[in-house]
């Protein structure tokens, strides 16, 4: 098995959920007390939050293209980032290490396409649903047509992740507020719904949407058990 480096702590909300679906499917999957072999660089969220506010990605990129170096000195032989809207920095991070990493929407775009869905909503961060580095790579590398909320939409769902969801806040009326949403790309031709927040599962599930949901924490953290235990 191999040890998997976390770069997390944005937020830790999240995190924690990867360090749960990863344990709980390595016992599984082998059974007995088995536990993943993991280590965790869990970051201060509102130093990587300011960052983000504030542009400046390219020092975001080298909090986290050190942070991937230390990981790899600790002996982590694959790199996963607990985060979609890092992903934004993600080619440094490939380039800090020779250490494998395991790109959040490769993971994701692998389930949409399994299910069968051609277009396919993204909920997310503002970055991540306007910026090209994500819708990019669903279009380009794996041919997805991809849907983001018009606004007044986008913001309400951005806001409830930074006001809300990485502070532990989970309320009923965003719930039915991202439903809303939700409804909305539906209308608008959606076949799917991508989660492209690491929060997001924690407001909204696979049994709140009447179509196929792409919950990216849990499709990353089985895409990351996948690649730990294989050869
Ligand atoms: N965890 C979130 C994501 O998946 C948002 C927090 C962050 O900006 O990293 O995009």
């Amino acid at each position: 098995m191999k040890r998997i480096g976390l770069l997390g702590g944005m937020s830790w909300e999240s995190s924690i959920e990867y360090e749960r679906l990863i344990n709980t499917e390595v016992r599984q999957r082998l059974g007995g007390t088995h536990s993943a072999d993991l280590i965790i660089r869990s970051f201060d969220f509102a130093e990587i939050e300011a960052l983000q506010a504030t542009g400046r990605w390219e020092a975001a990129a080298d909090v986290l293209a050190g942070a991937a170096r230390d990981l790899a000195h600790a002996g982590a032989q694959l790199l996963v980032l607990c985060t979609n809207t890092m992903h934004r920095v993600a080619d440094a991070i490939e380039a800090a290490t020779e250490v494998p990493f395991l790109h959040i929407a490769d993971a994701t775009a692998t389930a949409v396409q399994r299910a069968g869905v051609q277009r396919v909503g993204l909920l997310g961060t503002r970055y991540t649903m306007e910026q090209a580095f994500y819708r990019d790579r669903l279009h380009q590398r794996h041919g997805l047509d991809v849907l983001v909320p018009d606004e007044p939409d986008r913001t309400t769902v951005h806001d409830v992740i930074y006001g809300e969801l990485v502070r532990g806040v989970v309320r009923p009326e965003s719930k039915a507020a991202y439903l809303g949403v939700i409804e909305e790309l539906l209308a608008r031709g959606a076949e799917g719904v991508i989660a492209g927040c690491t929060e997001i599962e924690l407001l909204v599930g696979p049994d709140d949407v009447p179509v196929p949901y792409f919950p990216t924490t849990r499709l990353h953290a089985l895409a990351a058990v996948d690649a730990a235990l294989s050869e």
